[in-house]
């Protein structure tokens, strides 16, 4: 998954130039309603700063400022493309390094999600730091989950850095035909809790599913590009291209690509011949 730097923006700035150009409420409540927002982002960025995601307590409404007031200001004033914060939506959406979606690594971002759901969290709409730039597969997945479990949670990509670990592993379902599956790592070396959110976050979405169909893609290439091996039995050759392409992708051990590579050196019978099992009219198992 990719880290991304938060928002740099003055957030009650935003919500007072969103109200002000949607109009309703007058400059007292506004005023009002910045410092009580003050708090509420503080304690937002200290709470998820510190992995407490789930001591953040739901919006109740506040004078004029109810669910749907706060959820206009975000499609009205950030989505509209007329919107006075139109250019901190793009600002936010074109983050992502490659424009690579944070939450899969995988699909390109096409808009940006609520991390805390907006219907729940209404107080935080256009907050910055609640604003992430995501992929439409992985929204449609997340939809309104509400983080109030540990195991409803999502790795939030402005607080949550495990692009540098290796929490995904590859294993094989069947030697032949070949079938494979990805599943995070049960790691005595991490917490609980926070295996928890990886779990959920893997689970709910559906990067096995995402990560297979990739992974049997590249298995399909490495059956042809291995095949001229077979007979001079050249299986050191194969180890070694396949050590080039876990090289190149050494600097990402989060990645699925990762975990392809490093499992197949660790099976000798994948090496030595065992890559020509793959049949790519085997679908990929539902699990
Ligand atoms: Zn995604």
């Amino acid at each position: 998954m990719y880290f991304i730097p938060y928002p740099n923006e003055n957030d009650l700035k935003i919500f007072e130039d969103c109200a002000r150009a949607k109009g309703i409420v007058t400059p007292q409540e506004i005023a009002q309603m910045k410092c009580f927002l003050a708090n509420k982002f503080n304690d937002f960025h200290n709470e998820m700063a510190n992995g407490n995601v789930i001591n953040i307590p739901r919006s109740n409404p506040s004078g004029n400022f109810d669910q749907n007031y706060m959820e206009k200001l975000y499609t009205e004033q950030f989505v509209g493309a007329q919107g006075i914060c139109r250019d901190i939506y793009e600002r936010i959406l074109a983050s992502p390094i490659f424009l690579k979606c944070p939450m899969c690594a995988e699909s390109t971002v096409t808009e940006l999600d609520h991390h805390l759901p907006k219907n729940s969290y209404y107080e935080f709409s256009v907050y910055t730091k609640n604003l992430v730039p995501i992929c439409s597969r992985c929204n449609k997945k997340k939809r309104h989950t509400m983080p109030n479990m540990v195991n409803k949670q999502f790795i939030h990509p402005y607080y949550d850095d495990f692009s540098k670990c290796t929490w995904i592993e590859m294993v094989f379902l069947n030697m032949d035909p070949i079938e494979i599956s990805f599943q995070c790592i049960e790691d005595d070396k991490i917490s609980k809790v926070i295996l928890a959110k990886l779990k959920s976050h893997f689970s709910r979405l559906k990067l096995n599913e995402l990560y297979t169909s990739h992974a049997l893609v590249k298995l399909h290439d490495m059956k042809n590009s291995f095949h001229e091996m077979i007979k001079p039995k050249d299986w050191d050759g194969v180890a070694s291209e396949i050590g080039i392409y876990l090289k190149g992708v050494s600097h990402r051990p989060d990645s699925w690509e990762f975990a392809l590579y490093t499992k197949l050196l660790k099976e000798r019978w994948y090496i030595e011949g065992g890559f020509d099992k793959f049949d790519p009219q085997v679908k990929p198992r539902k699990i």
